[in-house]
Order: structure tokens, then C-alpha cells, then sequence
């Protein structure tokens, strides 16, 4: 019941330390997850954003350097030069030496007639007419025009640059081939990661580069359609079940469309190691709360019902005191209201005694018999009195005296108290009183309490059938100190129990024999009275305790 009573109480204060330290342990922990994971994200998301960005401007970079670099020419230099074809070829191998990406140069007329061409296919360009392809319609309306890329003759992947000057108010254009190697490679440069991405598609969603994965050259992407796209689009998409992180921005002229894919999942790795500390960490936290919460309830309980079990005895002990104290107060009420009657009692039986002196009662037949039955009336009433008087030293015992006590005749009369014990169970009380013994000035009651408690411990200890033997004698050593030696034959103390015998509560008896208090009772008036206990134990043998008492 006591014990249940704790086991709830502590469960209670395990519940409620959990409850108030660990949840916001956990709270901070999610926090701390979902924080790091969105602001990665934004990382994330942030740097394709950048990568995309860059890669655009370096592609627009490339188109611009060579719609520019054309321009510059068609510009600086006349129509009639330029159809010739030897200054075209002087003017192309200059612009080769400058960037091997342009495979030829040609000139064209406002009617569509190809009048120079520098590059590998002369016989076959020379005399074609572009009046009616599309991409000469849509150079003379815009003024620049950029091709899509197509495959043409060599099977090797190019696109047309084409832009136009005005010489008296004849338009004419001149035109380069170029190979896109050089945009795959700016564009390879944003495949990131085992399994990034990157691509251009043109606004019919036709690659424009060749990607890692995602397809092939001039046919559609294997990816959620961007051709429509007008601004950057950063988005986590699903295409064919694949999710992926795809970025698409718009480049202006020709009007592509860079795509760039990313794996989450290899992304997102880099943070795993980051959760996997945060997880250990948490995790460690948490076993060191339960740890620490377990251990110290249990500290507080098992402090708790010490505490419960101290309070329990030391009220066991003040009620058995002031029981003690009530019935020391009753035995000497008692032995002082029989005293006077048995004083009477024995002064009448004296007065008889002394009547049958007289001379006609001498000669009485019945004299002797009255005279045997007035002395056993005085025989008792002396026991009677004997006995009232102990009762009242008894009840006098509570009160702390000093006074110069003959401590044999005070072990004497101790033992009367546990002689019929000791008779009962046949246990033998010998004594050996050092006759010398000066008296000493003590507290006779206190010091009486200390003898019954070591004597009695002796009787418990034997039990059955044994010896004690009580001895004076002064110290030889130490003439100061008169030493009251009680062995008995008992089974001894453990080496174990020895330290302990004096703590209070110890005690090797069942609930109801002991308290454990006798002997540091007994430990502390000795001290108090200036001398000392000591004690002897042999397993199986016996055991002897020493009470010193100052010589003063
Ligand atoms: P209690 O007698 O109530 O147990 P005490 O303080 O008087 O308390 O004694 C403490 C313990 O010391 C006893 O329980 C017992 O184990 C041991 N003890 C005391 N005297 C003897 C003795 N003469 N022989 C063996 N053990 C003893």
C-alpha cells in the first residue's frame, strides 16, 4: 500500500518531467527539420535559378558576338567587294581565325540569288535562289535572323546567321553557316550531378542541343513542355512519374528556350547529413532526459519513503516513550497507595509480634503457630515493599539524576528485572562483582537502561539454553574508568552487522521483537555520561560488550 502509494507518485513525476522536457525537445527538433529543409530548398531552387541565368547570358553572348561580328562586315564593307569572291574568302578566313565556328560565309541579293559563297559546299550553294525559303522573307522584314538547327549536307548539326545592309537602296544579306557545337558545350556546362539535365528546345519544343538524357537532337524532349515559356520558370515537376526540379528561361534571339534538370534527390542527399546529426543529437538528448528523469525520480521516491519510514518510527518511539512515561507515573501511584497500607500491615504484625512476648499467650498451645504465621506476614509484607520500592525507582527512571551509585548493587538489581526471563529459558546468569568497586557519580536510571538493553540483547541472542556472565572490574590500564563487561554465548556478530549494531534502526529481529534502537540508545547516554561502549563478537562463539564508565 505505502509502496503502490510511491510507485503512482513516481510514475506521476516521471509522466510530468517527460511531458514538460521532451516535448519541447521534440517541438525545437521539427522546427529545426523543416527550417533547414525549406531554407535548402530555397538554396536550391535559388541556384538553378543563377545557373539558368548565367547560362542564357552566355548563350545570348555568343549570338550577339557573331550577329555582330556580321554586321560589322556587312557594314564596313560594299556589296560589290563583298560578291567577290576572293575578298569573301579573305574576309572568311579572317573570321575563322577569330572563332572556328563558322563554317561558311555567303552573300546573297535582294532577289534571293546566292552571288558569293565561301565554304565547303560551293558547287552545290552557288547558284541556288533563297526568294522563297522563309528565313529570307523573315531577314528582310527583321534585319537579323538566326536559324534553328538543322542537320544540312554533312549530317553535322548547324544553324544560319543571316543579316542585312542597304547599299542605294538595295537591301543585301550576308550570310554565315555556324556549327552549334559551341552551344552544347556552353549548355553541357549546366548537366550537374549523376543525373542533371540540361537543353535547348526552339518554340515547336524541338531540341536544339543534344541532352545527357532526355532525348535526341531535333526530336522532342523526354519533359514536361517549356516551348510556350516566357519568363524563368522554377518548378518541382512530374513527367512520366520521374520527379524532377526544372528550370526554364527564355532566350531572346533565337527564341529558344534553355531547360536545365536537376534531381531532388541527389540535391537533397547533401542535407541528409545534416538531418542524421540533427537525429543523433535529438536522440541523444532524448535517452539523457529519460536517463536523468528515471534516475533522479527515483532518488526523490527512495529519499521520500526513507523519510515516510524515519517519521513512522520516531512517532512509534514517542508514543512508546510517553506509554512508558504514563506507566512509570501509574507504577509509582501504584507502589506509594499499597505502600502505606503494607506499612500498616507490617507495624501491625510487629505489635503482634510484640503481644505475644506477653506470658499467658507464651503458654498458649497455639503460640508457635502464631508466631510462624506473624513472621511469614512480615516476611511477605518486606517482599511486598521490596517490590513497591523498585516499582517507584522505575517510575522515578524518566527523571535524569545524578548521584554516587554502586554500580554492582545497580547491576544487581537489574538483572532481578530479567531473572525469570533467563530462568524460563534456561539461561544462566553469572556474575562477578569486583568487590573494590568504588562508587561513582552517575545517573543510576540511565545507566540501568543501558545494562537492560545489553542484557536482554544477550538473552534474545542465546536464546535457549546458555550462559551470560556480567563482570566488574576497574581498568588496569586506565584506573580512571570502571569497565562492565557482558559476554554471552550467542551466536555472535556478523563482521557486516558489527559496523552497524549502534546506527539507529538496525536491527537483525523481526518487526515486531525490535527496533533497532536499544543499542544507540544505549551508545548515546554512555557517551553522554563520559564513558564508552565497545564490543567483541565471535561467529559462533559469543559476544561481549564493554560499557566504560568514568572513575569520578
Ligand atoms: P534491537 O534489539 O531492537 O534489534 P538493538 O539496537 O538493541 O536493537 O540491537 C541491534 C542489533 O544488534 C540486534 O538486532 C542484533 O542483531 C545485534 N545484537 C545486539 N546484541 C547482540 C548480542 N549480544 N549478540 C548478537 N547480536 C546482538
Amino acid at each position: 500500500m505505502f509502496h503502490k502509494h510511491y510507485e503512482t507518485l513516481r510514475i506521476k513525476m516521471i509522466v510530468m518531467t517527460l511531458g514538460f522536457s521532451l516535448i519541447p525537445l521534440l517541438a525545437l527538433g521539427v522546427t529545426i527539420y523543416y527550417q533547414f529543409n525549406n531554407t535548402f530548398q530555397n538554396k536550391i531552387t535559388e541556384s538553378l535559378r543563377t545557373l539558368a541565368q548565367n547560362r542564357k547570358s552566355s548563350i545570348e553572348l555568343f549570338f550577339d558576338e557573331r550577329i555582330s561580328q556580321l554586321n560589322t562586315i556587312a557594314q564596313t564593307h560594299s556589296f560589290e567587294r563583298l560578291k567577290e569572291e576572293s575578298f569573301l574568302t579573305k574576309v572568311f578566313n579572317v573570321m575563322q581565325s577569330r572563332s572556328k565556328s563558322f563554317i561558311d560565309l555567303g552573300v546573297i541579293d535582294s532577289d534571293g540569288n546566292h552571288l558569293a559563297y565561301v565554304g565547303p559546299y560551293s558547287e552545290k550553294l552557288k547558284s541556288v535562289n533563297y526568294a522563297h525559303e522563309d528565313w529570307f522573307q523573315a531577314v528582310q522584314s527583321t534585319g537579323v535572323y538566326v536559324s534553328d538547327v538543322f542537320l544540312g549536307f554533312r549530317k553535322v548539326p548547324h544553324f544560319i546567321i543571316a543579316v542585312t545592309s542597304v547599299e542605294n537602296n538595295r537591301v543585301w544579306i550576308l550570310r554565315a553557316t555556324i556549327n552549334s557545337a559551341i552551344i552544347d558545350e556552353i549548355v553541357s556546362g549546366a548537366q550537374i550531378g549523376k543525373r542533371g539535365d540540361a537543353f535547348i528546345i526552339n518554340r515547336k519544343n524541338i531540341l536544339q542541343t543534344t541532352p545527357r538524357f532526355a532525348g535526341n537532337l531535333l526530336e522532342s524532349p523526354n519533359s514536361p513542355d517549356f516551348s510556350s515559356s516566357r519568363g524563368t520558370t522554377i518548378e518541382l515537376m512530374s513527367f512520366k512519374g520521374e520527379e524532377s526540379l526544372y528550370g526554364a528561361i527564355p532566350i531572346s534571339n533565337p527564341q529558344w528556350v534553355l531547360v536545365i534538370r536537376e534531381d531532388p534527390q541527389e540535391e537533397m542527399a547533401l542535407l541528409s547529413g545534416a538531418y542524421y546529426t540533427e537525429a543523433l543529437i535529438l536522440g541523444f538528448g532524448v535517452i539523457l532526459v529519460i536517463l536523468g528523469t528515471v534516475f533522479t525520480t527515483r532518488l526523490m521516491t527512495r529519499r521520500l519513503i526513507e523519510a515516510q519510514k524515519d517519521k513512522a518510527k520516531s512517532e512509534d518511539l514517542m508514543i512508546q516513550s510517553s506509554k512508558m512515561a504514563a506507566l512509570g507515573k501509574m507504577a509509582a501511584g501504584i507502589a506509594h497507595e499499597i505502600n502505606n497500607p503494607l506499612q500498616i500491615i507490617g507495624d501491625q504484625a510487629g505489635w503482634m509480634k510484640d503481644l505475644l512476648e506477653s506470658e499467658d499467650i507464651k503458654k498458649s498451645e497455639n503460640f508457635e503457630e502464631f508466631d510462624q504465621c506473624i513472621n511469614k506476614i512480615e516476611r511477605q509484607v518486606n517482599r511486598s515493599r521490596e517490590i513497591t520500592h523498585r516499582l517507584l525507582r522505575f517510575g522515578r527512571r524518566m527523571e535524569t539524576t545524578q548521584e554516587m551509585v554502586d554500580i554492582n548493587h545497580l547491576l544487581a538489581e537489574t538483572i532481578t528485572f530479567l531473572e525469570n526471563e533467563a530462568h524460563f529459558r534456561d539461561i544462566q546468569i553469572q556474575t562477578e562483582y569486583d568487590e573494590l568497586l568504588p562508587k561513582v557519580s552517575t545517573d543510576p536510571n540511565q545507566l540501568q537502561q543501558v545494562f537492560l538493553n545489553i542484557i536482554d540483547n544477550a538473552i534474545d541472542a542465546v536464546g535457549q539454553s546458555g550462559q551470560l556472565r556480567i563482570r566488574t572490574s576497574t581498568d588496569l590500564k586506565d584506573p580512571k574508568e570502571l569497565v562492565v563487561q557482558i559476554s554471552d554465548n550467542g551466536p555472535g556478530i556478523s563482521k557486516e552487522a558489527l559496523s552497524k549494531i549502534f546506527d539507529p534502526f538496525f536491527t537483525t529481529k523481526r518487526a515486531d521483537e525490535g527496533t533497532g534502537l536499544g543499542l544507540s540508545i544505549s551508545y548515546g547516554i554512555v557517551e553522554k555520561l563520559g564513558g564508552h561502549i565497545e564490543v567483541e563478537s565471535v561467529e559462533g562463539k559469543g559476544t561481549t560488550f564493554y560499557v566504560r564508565i568514568p572513575n569520578v
